[in-house]
């Protein structure tokens, strides 16, 4: 198996790192011809704004959009879920418009930028997963098909699943706990529709 990190901007290094300690390969993604071959792609946190920008100067958006609707699983992760979703509030950035969810940027406000709380995660197991938020953004609104895979305590969506894309609102390459990228890496596998050979594990 073989999973792109899109590299253009942001936390995309923990990103690999993370994927290494899983024993799957993960290749930086900078330019188009890089998504060739691969079996999912993740888009790190960063600033949307900026990764909007790059994706739109190198070709990206639209080759990913294409990929993604072939059936190339994605997981965005922050900025990188802003990405997904089809409706964001700014002008400034032109999300890839996958999924069916409207987000609220910088949601927190300033007092509370950054963050870390335990956060159940059903579909993870029992035990909360240490989920890192930094100036993130939330799930305001969610159509039909798509998964909520996790609320904060007022209720906010932080992290959902639509097919074979798959959002959080936090960080989950910042810490040791590597549930919910295996939960990604076990996405791709199941049903057996991708990945040239299985190091997945077993499905929850
Ligand atoms: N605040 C950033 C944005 O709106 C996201 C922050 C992050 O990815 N950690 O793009």
């Amino acid at each position: 198996m073989k999973i792109g990190v899109l590299a253009s901007q942001g936390a995309f290094a923990e990103h690999i790192a993370a994927l290494g300690e899983l024993g799957v390969e993960a290749v930086p993604v900078r330019l188009p011809r890089e998504l060739d071959g691969l079996d999912g792609l993740i888009i790190p946190g960063g600033e949307s704004t900026t990764i909007s920008k790059l994706m739109l100067d190198y070709n990206l958006l639209s080759e990913i959009k294409n990929l993604a609707e072939n059936g190339l699983p994605i997981l965005g992760t922050c900025a990188g879920m802003i990405m997904l979703a089809d409706k964001v509030p700014d002008s400034r950035v032109e999300p890839l418009g996958l999924m069916k969810i409207g987000i609220r940027r910088n949601a927190f406000g300033r007092q509370k930028e950054s963050f870390e709380t335990e956060l159940p995660i059903a579909a993870l197991g029992e035990k909360p997963f240490p989920a890192v938020f930094i100036r993130a953004p939330v799930i305001e609104e969610s159509d039909e098909g798509v998964e909520v895979l996790a609320r904060l305590k007022d209720g906010a969506i932080v992290a959902a699943r639509q097919g074979k894309l798959l959002a959080s609102a936090f960080h989950p390459e910042l810490t040791g706990d590597l549930r919910f990228h295996q939960y990604f890496l076990n996405m791709i596998t199941e049903n057996g529709e991708s990945g040239r050979e299985s190091t997945a594990g077993e499905r929850r």
